[in-house]
C-alpha cells in the first residue's frame, strides 16, 4: 500500500523535475558546445603557443593565416632544406635542396601559393648542395621564378671556378643581370629588417662567421633569420654548427621563439643548449629524411639526432619531421609528417601536416629507434 501510494508523483513534482531535466541538459549541451569549439585545431594550439602549455598539437585544420611557413618535402631520399614563407602576397624562399632533381617537386609545391611567378625574397643560406642545388640546377628555381631580392651566404670555401658554385654563382649573377637585387647576409646585418607584409618583418642576425673563415665547414656561413609577426618569433639558422650558435646568442638580442627549425637537420652538432636556453622552441620542424644513412652509419647520430632530441625535450615536444627513410639499399623513402606548414593569422599558431599529424615522440620510428627523454616520459 506504502508502494501505492509512492508511485503518485504530485503534478508539481514532475513538473519541477522536467524543468530541472531541461535545465540540466540545455547546460550540459551549452557546455559540450563550448569545449568544442575550445578543442579546435586553432584554439588548442592558440594555449600552446602563448602560454607554452605542453600538450599534443591537434593538427589537421587548414592551411590559412596571413603567415605560413611551409616546410617541404623533396620528392627524394637525400635530406635537405626548402622552407616557402607566405606573409601575405610576399613569397620568401630559403634554400631549394636536396637535389638538382627536387626541383620540379619543389616548383609543383610553390605553384599552389606563388600565382605572379615571382619569389620577392630568396635566401641561399649556404654552399651545400642539400641547400643550394635547386638554384644552380639547369631549369631550376632561377629560371623558373623572378626573383627579386637575393641574399645569400657571405663566405665561402667553396672554388668559385669549380662546380656547382661555379653553377650556382652563374645562374644567380643572370637573375641579377636581370633585374635582381643581390645582397650577402654581411649587407644586410645594419640595415633595417625587411617588411614583408602589414606587421610581419624580416631580420638578418648577425653571425660571427659572415666574416670569420671557418675552415672545418660551410655549414657555419649559414644566413640566419629572424621572423616577426607582432609577439611570435620564428627563427631559422640553416646548418649552423653549436660554435656558431654561440656567437649568434651572443651578437644578437634573440627572443623566444614559437617556431625554430631545426638547425642543421636535428644533428648532434647544432640545436645547443645555448641557444635553446634563449630561445625556447614552442615548435621544432625537422628538414630531413629521418633515419637515412646518408651522412652516417651509426644509429644514434641518424637525423634527427639522439643528442638533438635529448636538447630539445625539456622545452617541447611539438617536434615534426618532414621524410622517413624506408630503405637505404634502394634509397626509397616516405613521408613522416610530409609537408609541414606552420599557420599564423597574427596571434593563434597552428600547424597542418600533408600526411601524418603525429609529433615525432609518438611515431613508430621514435619507439622503434630512439630513446625516450625523462621530459617525454608519459
Ligand atoms: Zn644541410
Amino acid at each position: 500500500m506504502m508502494a501505492g501510494k509512492a508511485k503518485r508523483l504530485s503534478p508539481v513534482f514532475v513538473l519541477v523535475l522536467a524543468i530541472l531535466c531541461f535545465v540540466v541538459g540545455a547546460a550540459a549541451g551549452f557546455l559540450g558546445a563550448a569545449r568544442d569549439n575550445y578543442l579546435s585545431p586553432v584554439d588548442e594550439y592558440a594555449e600552446i603557443a602563448n602560454h607554452g602549455r605542453r600538450g599534443k598539437v591537434n593538427a589537421g585544420g587548414d592551411v590559412g593565416g596571413d603567415l605560413q611557413i611551409h616546410f617541404l618535402e623533396l620528392g627524394n631520399y637525400y635530406t635537405g632544406d626548402c622552407v616557402y614563407i607566405k606573409a601575405g602576397d610576399t613569397d620568401v624562399l630559403i634554400d631549394a635542396g636536396s637535389k638538382s632533381s627536387s626541383v620540379p617537386t619543389i616548383s609543383a609545391y610553390l605553384d599552389q601559393y606563388v600565382t605572379d611567378n615571382k619569389l620577392e625574397y630568396v635566401i641561399v643560406t649556404h654552399a651545400h648542395e642539400d641547400h643550394y642545388a635547386g638554384f644552380a640546377a639547369k631549369n631550376g628555381i632561377f629560371d623558373l621564378y623572378e626573383c627579386e631580392i637575393i641574399i645569400d651566404f657571405a663566405m665561402t670555401n667553396k672554388d668559385p671556378s669549380k662546380g656547382m658554385q661555379k653553377n650556382y654563382l652563374a645562374k644567380r649573377d643572370a637573375e641579377v643581370a636581370a633585374g635582381a637585387t643581390h645582397y650577402t647576409a654581411q649587407d644586410c646585418v645594419d640595415t633595417p629588417d625587411f617588411v614583408l607584409a602589414d606587421g610581419i618583418t624580416m631580420k638578418i642576425l648577425d653571425s660571427y662567421y659572415y666574416t670569420h673563415e671557418d675552415k672545418h665547414t660551410e655549414n657555419n656561413y649559414s644566413v640566419c633569420m629572424l621572423l616577426t609577426e607582432g609577439e611570435n618569433n620564428y627563427l631559422f639558422t640553416g646548418d649552423l654548427e653549436e660554435d656558431g650558435e654561440q656567437y649568434l646568442v651572443e651578437m644578437n638580442d634573440l627572443p623566444e621563439v614559437v617556431l625554430y627549425k631545426a638547425g642543421h637537420h636535428g644533428s648532434k652538432t647544432s640545436s645547443s643548449d645555448a641557444l635553446l636556453s634563449v630561445i625556447k622552441p614552442q615548435i621544432v620542424c625537422v628538414c630531413c629524411c629521418a633515419g637515412s644513412s646518408e651522412y652516417t652509419p651509426t644509429e644514434a647520430n641518424k637525423f634527427p639526432t639522439q643528442a638533438f632530441i635529448d636538447r630539445v625535450a625539456p622545452y617541447t615536444d611539438q617536434v615534426f619531421v618532414t621524410s622517413l627513410c624506408e630503405s637505404d639499399d634502394d634509397k626509397s623513402f616516405t613521408s613522416m609528417n610530409g609537408n609541414i606548414t606552420v599557420c599564423s593569422d597574427g596571434t593563434r599558431v597552428w600547424v597542418v601536416c600533408s600526411a601524418s599529424d603525429l609529433i615525432l615522440s609518438e611515431t613508430p620510428w621514435f619507439e622503434e629507434k630512439r630513446t625516450r627523454p625523462a621530459a617525454w616520459q608519459h
